[in-house]
């Protein structure tokens, strides 16, 4: 598999907690779940000139963490990545990339949702557990913190709906969303607050290399609109 990896990368430059838990960079933790097996290449703010139309087509999956730095990612970019799903790459879009500029292109919706951070736990429940992506996790597991989100989320309705967060305050959240746009399929996740250690968490690391697996398409099509001559 050819994986991409965008991460804003400016926490981690910013704040030494977040640089301590992520020293790598958040893009970097997420390499190493891959990187022994697969073609991985990482992209931030620093190089996102360098995520190109050519580099697109040339990905099977690509994951997506933005927070704090959403507007300075090129709307040119974001399209690309757009299309490029629509053509049939696949891609997975982590916690506070609920309000990337892609993630916003392909869902159509604000993508709004609630949220507060105090330290809760969160409890990530299988609703689904037919579904690739939850092969190997147990009907649920616990993050020690997490930061809460909120419904209601402004998305469309989920093709299917496979993780429901819920949380010591006793809210909950839709926390792991499928969508097909296109001849893309696309996974939203809930966890992996920048302050927090999610993507250390073993059923976390197994959520994201199913999902790896369950988004990528051997199929790929040209966005094209043909005039086409009647038969016989
Ligand atoms: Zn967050």
């Amino acid at each position: 598999m050819k994986i991409a990896i965008f991460n804003e990368f400016i926490h981690e430059k910013n704040d030494a907690n977040v640089r301590e838990i992520y020293p790598e960079g958040i893009h970097g933790q997420i390499a190493s779940l891959f990187a022994d097996q697969h073609t991985v290449r990482t992209f931030t703010l620093d190089n996102i000139g360098e995520l190109t139309d050519q580099v697109l087509r040339d990905t099977d999956v690509m994951f997506w963490w933005g927070h704090v730095g959403h507007h300075r990612v090129p709307d040119a970019v974001a399209e690309s990545v757009r299309d490029a799903v629509l053509r049939g790459m696949g891609m997975i879009f982590l916690h506070s990339a609920h309000h990337s500029k892609p993630f916003r292109l392909l869902m159509g919706t604000p993508c709004n949702l609630g949220w507060r951070e105090n330290g809760d736990w969160e409890r990530v429940w299988v609703c689904d557990p037919s579904h690739p992506i939850v092969q190997g996790v147990d009907r649920y597991f616990e993050l020690e913190h997490e930061e809460v989100y909120v419904e209601p989320f402004m998305i469309p309705e989920p093709d299917k709906l496979i993780l429901i967060g819920a949380y010591q305050g006793g809210e909950a959240f839709r926390a792991g969303c499928c969508y097909r746009r296109g001849y893309g399929k696309i996974f939203y996740f809930q966890p992996g607050h920048e302050t927090y250690r999610s993507f250390y968490h073993p059923a976390v690391q197994t959520i994201l290399k199913n999902a790896a697996e369950w988004v990528k398409s051997d199929y790929r099509a040209e966005l094209t609109c043909p005039h086409v001559e009647q038969i016989g």
